[in-house]
């Protein structure tokens, strides 16, 4: 039986990606009919605004104009993320802080990790990418004449997730026709095999359909309440399970950061995310090392006012994943899948990467299922685990001991097996592309490096060559050079965002 009818449930950040990435590979049959439900009653999570540079070829590739994003999103440029107080304060001072850049540690092409191991007092390991002088610039990536989606330096965009659904949710509705219903789903029905067949909605009327797709956010509707998969819980490996978000106002006159700003207190870190029209801020910690109260205490140490009579937002957040992504006619996208917290903005990027898997590997007939969703199901399953240890690797490589959550999460943490074996193998040597066995890894090499160096990671220096010596002296020469006058010759952040806003109104 061909599959013609999709049900995509759920019109968050997670729907309409899949409403797109179905759009591009399927609206060029004329039988299939992809149809996005979502319930006036059941408000999006509304939270996820920080992105990596990934999102860009998405974009791109639905047709999306970058022009479109900025002007709607209330979007601004990120350049990657800088990290502070990760590091014990008594030894690398409170104002200690690394950046994991959007950009390559290799200059040229050429790996100096082995000359900064040899020299490591001299210079910090963000200091080898482009991006540090340009970020602690507070320098916007692109020049007014950059092209759409190019910059000097690499970037992605911090927006508004509830104006990014929208604009998703009009690509999709204009460009491939995807049908938009809402309408409450009361009731899931099944076929005698156990596949869904179809909804009752709680206006009372139903609808079948060939194949579901679940972006109900942290209820699971369709894969967990109604198929059972079990959900692989991973609150042992990052013990962090709380976020307390708030919408800060911003001054005209304010500089915007072109990076999204991770501050490490007692029991996890603090968000600061800078959009046009205001910050988006969250405290995320463990509750099983913080109170409320405390967290709050510490959240408004953070703000520098008292946000005691303040009406925060409290977002518990379940970290694992579904054991499957895919059973049987139905495939979870976004937080019906899973989520790790939002360091390193992992969920918009895993959803987008499994979104586009299911796109490009969909199943013509019920047929096909059994053996693409078992290959996809593959897939997912490893890029979950490394990204929980990339997560995880920010917390337990750290020095802090300040506290009952910092003692927890860096003596005998839990982690996974592969975990456990990289970090051996790099105290012996540095990190390798070859150490990264798939290309569902979706942090590699450069990713690991920039935090591994950045938290002082103790690896063995190798001896280093003369020739290896004075070559890599001379590249971290020119990439800090270069860093230092593309700082000097781009425009403040703020500034070409507000240009931009000017010309468009005068367009
Ligand atoms: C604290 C926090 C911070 C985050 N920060 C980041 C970040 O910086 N970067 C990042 O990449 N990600 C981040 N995320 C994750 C990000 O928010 C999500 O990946 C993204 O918003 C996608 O959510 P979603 O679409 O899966 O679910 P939701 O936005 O929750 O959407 C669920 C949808 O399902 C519909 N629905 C549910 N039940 C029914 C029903 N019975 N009938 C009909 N419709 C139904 C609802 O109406 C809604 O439309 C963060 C998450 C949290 C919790």
């Amino acid at each position: 039986m061909k599959i013609k009818r999709v049900a995509i449930v759920g019109g968050g950040t997670a729907g309409w990606l899949a409403a797109n990435h179905l759009g591009v590979e399927l609206s060029r049959d004329p039988e299939i009919e992809i149809t996005l439900i979502e319930s006036k009653d059941i408000p999006i999570i509304g939270v996820g605004e920080g992105t990596v540079p990934q999102i860009k070829a998405t974009l791109k590739r639905f047709g999306i104009a970058e022009i479109d994003l900025l002007s709607t999103c209330d979007a601004t440029f990120k350049q990657g993320i800088k990290f502070a107080r990760w590091m014990d304060a008594e030894k690398y001072g409170s104002d200690h802080f690394y950046y994991h850049p959007f950009s390559s540690p290799f200059p040229s092409g050429f790996d100096v990790t082995h000359y900064w191991l040899n020299n490591r007092d001299s210079f910090e390991y963000s200091m080898l990418s482009e991006i540090y002088s340009v970020a602690e610039m507070n320098r916007c990536p692109k020049q007014k004449s950059s092209p759409p989606y190019m910059g000097l330096v690499d970037y992605a965009y911090h927006f508004n997730a509830l104006k990014f659904a929208e604009l998703l949710a009009k690509n999709a509705r204009e460009r491939f026709a995807v049908k938009h219903l809402v309408e409450t789903i009361s009731q899931v029905l099944l076929h005698t095999d156990g596949s869904i067949k179809g909804f009752v909605y709680a206006s009372g009327c139903e609808q079948e359909f060939d194949f579901f797709i679940d972006c109900t956010g942290f209820s699971s509707l369709l894969i967990g309440d109604t198929l059972g998969v079990p959900f692989l819980d991973k609150s042992s490996q990052i013990l962090t399970d709380t976020a307390l978000a708030i919408q800060e106002p911003v001054a005209e006159s304010d500089e915007i950061l072109p990076y999204t700003l991770a501050t490490a207190h007692k029991a996890g870190w603090i968000w600061d995310i800078p959009l046009t029209q205001r910050r988006g801020v969250g405290f995320v910690y463990s509750s099983r090392h913080m109170t409320e109260a405390e967290a709050v205490g510490s959240f408004s140490d953070y703000l520098g006012r008292d946000l005691q009579n303040t009406q925060l937002r409290k977002i518990p957040m379940k970290i694992g994943y579904r054991e499957f992504f895919w059973k049987k006619n139905c495939a979870a996208l976004g937080l019906a899948q899973g989520f790790v917290e939002p360091l390193e903005a992992t969920s918009i990027l895993v959803t987008d990467f499994a979104a586009l898997l299911l796109a490009r590997n969909f199943p013509k007939t019920a047929d096909d299922i059994s053996v693409v969703s078992a290959h996809c199901n593959k897939a997912v399953s490893y890029t979950w685990e490394r990204v929980i240890d990339f997560v995880q690797l920010h917390y337990c490589i750290s020095d802090r001991r300040d506290s009952p959550f910092w003692i927890d999460s860096t003596t005998n943490p839990v982690m996974s097996d592969v975990l456990r074996e990289r970090l051996a193998l790099w105290k012996i040597g540095v990190p390798k592309k070859t150490d990264f066995f798939s290309s569902f890894d979706i942090f590699g090499v450069e990713n690991h490096l920039f935090v591994l160096y950045g938290m002082d990671y103790p690896t063995r220096p190798g001896a280093l060559g003369v020739n290896e010596a004075s070559r890599s002296a001379e590249l971290v020469r020119i990439t800090q050079e270069k860093s230092l006058q593309m700082s000097q010759s781009l425009m403040p952040h703020r500034a070409w965002l507000t240009e931009l806003k000017k010309a468009l109104e005068n367009r």
